[in-house]
């Protein structure tokens, strides 16, 4: 990754964020670096730059958002990952979630419903230098079957359950992290799902609030 020479600036900043963040109980020292180390403005539209490491969730278009940094921390240690991970990110919004899974593992495969947010995170990875991530637009629920298995998935927006394609393209020993619950609702659970040779196991990790999975295996599409 090369950032920029200008967000020198913002790096106090960014400091003052991971202590935030490991005062709030995150502790794996690679996801605190990555988050350390990547300018959040670089994902967020000129007018919310200034918001960018206040730890609240921002519009990104399209009546999206992108997390706050505690939720982006929390899903990204949730994962488990180990830099030989192949990982599928559903949701690729602003590209932030995407940036930082990225230099944690060896190749991230990342799927966006909307056309015009996917091609502008496709931009902000190019002139970071991040050349790992491969995009496509589409419907997520469905996974992304030519890549499957995977090792992690990671879903960003919510959903009644999780979707059986996610789960059925993992590796055994492979694990999913995704929002879980009505999302028209105030909160949805946070839940983890570790594949077996036999079935899965699941772990609540607590409430979280999310936009909503739109698709075939998650909230149908509104008409
Ligand atoms: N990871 C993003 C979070 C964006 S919010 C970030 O770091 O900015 C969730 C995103 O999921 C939105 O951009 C939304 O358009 C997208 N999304 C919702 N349903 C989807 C689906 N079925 N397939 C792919 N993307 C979907």
């Amino acid at each position: 990754m090369r950032v920029p020479a200008q967000y020198t600036i913002t790096q106090p900043l960014r400091d003052q964020m991971v202590k935030t963040l490991a005062l709030e109980g995150v502790k794996n020292k690679s996801v605190l670096d990555v988050m350390g180390a990547l300018p959040r403005e670089i994902f967020l539209d000129l007018g919310f730059r200034s918001d960018a490491y206040k730890n609240s969730a921002l519009p990104i278009g399209e009546s999206q958002t992108i997390s706050q940094p505690l939720v982006v921390a929390i899903m990204t240690e949730a994962l488990q990952l180990e830099k030989s991970h192949k990982v599928l990110e559903i949701g690729t919004g602003s590209g932030y979630q995407a940036a930082i899974l990225s230099r944690l593992v060896r190749r991230l495969f990342s799927i966006e419903r909307h056309p015009s947010l996917s091609q502008v995170a496709v931009k902000r990875f190019e002139s970071l230098g991040i050349f790992n991530v491969v995009t496509k637009v589409g419907d997520g629920t469905l996974g992304w079957a030519e890549q499957a298995p995977f090792d992690r998935i990671m879903v960003t927006a919510a959903s009644p359950k999780a979707p059986r394609s996610l789960l059925e393209q993992l590796t055994v020993g492979g694990i999913l992290v995704i929002p879980v619950g009505d999302p028209a609702g105030d909160m949805q659970m946070l839940m983890r799902y570790t594949r077996t040779e036999t079935g899965f196991e699941e772990k609540s990790l607590g409430p979280v609030r999310f936009v909503p999975l739109i698709g075939a295996q998650g909230v149908p599409e509104a008409r």
